[in-house]
């Protein structure tokens, strides 16, 4: 039974629309939930990497694929360098359209409802609340509720009709589905080279018995090329084709990776999240974990302010205060990202390989890699190897200010 008045409305059933409304129902919260598809989970973008700290706060553990311990990173020429224990997991690869039933799921059992084949139209936030017009299978309704959240990913409505900005950087991504990859069960496979991920990296993710190949990088470094294009050049490569030679397509994936924490994720009523927020990891493109960390951040104030249907400015200000930390975190994550990494020419990706791979340096890696925080072993890396202390100049400016 739908009613005509909520608490919250959230825009976007992904997993970050699903958290947060199994969040706020979980405070006693009335949430309606309103997804533009037929279905959840489809289509998805997405290589399926879920961080341990995303996974151990929903618990799907049913809709987990491939375990992930370790990686093995090549440079632009093949030097290889393998890392991890199989001992400590790294990141769960999972099945996306399973893992995001399973957060919706949440929120329905603890009574949140969900309009499928439907999207806003119009929204005008009052003193008292907001006004939602909404498009159920092409009849306009409306809705009024105290707060709207949109959870509706990178190209977000509820950002661009209440001109809440831009995601500093909006990444392209692109992936393939494939049978027949001779991966290393538990590891992940990076490749770098400018030739096919410009500035960024190609991966190989296990999941279960495919492999998802693809790769990402920004569309200045792009120029006229396509990542599509850039894929198939890279597992046509003469260096890498072998390890394709008995692929077989099952499905493919493209899609956009913002990332960049926009300056006011909450004005006024209204509030967004995860990609619609800008949230995605600038060094591997993660975005689920970040969403879900947003959600837990702010939801303190978030559900203060809606008991109380009290926004004034103060509170809103302490909204977006909970979560300034993102932005200096990825600042510094992409200042490191881009020394390592993105302004780099494959002759100097070839140096770092070298020094990476001394067993001092793979140690470290070891010790203080973390998928969720490179900002550590980045900072210890500059501090505590010579040959890249001359990087750190570079670097420094974002790290001290970011
Ligand atoms: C190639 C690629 C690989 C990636 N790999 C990973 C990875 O391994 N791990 C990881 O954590 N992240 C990865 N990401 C990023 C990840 O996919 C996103 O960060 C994540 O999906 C964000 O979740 P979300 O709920 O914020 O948005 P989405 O997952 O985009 O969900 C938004 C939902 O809102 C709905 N919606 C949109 N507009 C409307 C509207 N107007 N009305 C109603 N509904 C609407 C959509 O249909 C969708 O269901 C990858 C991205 C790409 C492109």
């Amino acid at each position: 039974m739908i009613k005509d008045y909520y608490d919250v409305i959230v825009i976007g059933a992904g997993p970050v629309g699903g958290y947060l409304a199994w969040k706020l129902t979980g405070k006693g919260l009335s949430v309606l939930l309103v997804e533009e598809h037929s279905e959840i989970g489809r289509p998805f973008q997405c290589a399926g990497m879920v961080n341990p700290s995303a996974m151990d706060r929903i618990g799907a553990f049913d809709t987990v694929m491939t375990r992930i311990w370790g990686a093995r990173m090549y440079s632009p020429s093949g030097t290889e360098i393998a890392i991890g224990d199989p001992n400590t997991t790294r990141t769960w690869s999972v099945c996306r359209k399973l893992f995001d039933e399973r957060v919706v799921q949440l929120s329905l059992d603890s009574g949140a409802d969900l309009l499928l084949s439907s999207r806003p139209i119009k929204a005008d936030v009052t003193d008292s609340g907001v006004e939602v017009l909404i498009d159920i299978d092409g009849k306009t309704n409306q809705f009024n509720c105290r707060m709207l959240c949109g959870a509706d990913g990178a190209h977000s409505w509820v950002r661009r009709t209440f001109k809440m900005g831009r995601p500093k950087e909006l990444l392209i991504g692109f992936q393939i589905e494939v049978t027949g990859y001779p991966g290393e069960d538990g590891r992940l496979d990076l490749f770098t080279g400018n030739d096919f991920a410009p500035g960024f990296f190609a991966w190989a993710i296990p999941s279960g018995n495919t492999t998802r190949i693809g790769n990402w990088s920004l569309p200045h470094k792009l120029g006229e090329e396509s990542c599509e294009n850039l894929l198939k050049k890279f597992m046509t490569s003469s260096i890498w084709k072998d390890r394709f030679a008995n692929c077989k397509e099952i499905g493919r994936y493209c899609g956009p990776v913002p990332s960049g924490l926009i300056h006011k994720p909450v004005i006024h009523r209204v509030a967004v999240f995860g990609d619609a927020a800008g949230l995605c990891k600038p060094t591997t493109g993660g975005g689920i974990g970040k969403g879900f960390e947003q959600v837990d951040l702010m939801l303190p104030k978030l559900v203060d302010a809606i008991k109380s249907n009290d926004f004034n400015k103060a509170t809103v200000k302490d909204m977006n205060d909970s979560i300034s930390s993102f932005r200096r975190n990825q600042n510094k994550a992409r200042a490191l990202r881009n020394v390592f990494l993105t302004e780099s020419t494959d002759d100097e990706l070839d140096e770092l390989f070298g020094v990476w791979s001394q067993p001092e340096v793979i140690d470290l890696i070891n010790q203080l890699g973390d998928i969720d925080n490179p900002i550590p072993l980045g900072i210890k890396m500059l501090k505590d190897v010579p040959e890249f202390r001359r990087l750190a100049s570079k670097a420094a400016g974002a790290l001290i200010w970011g």
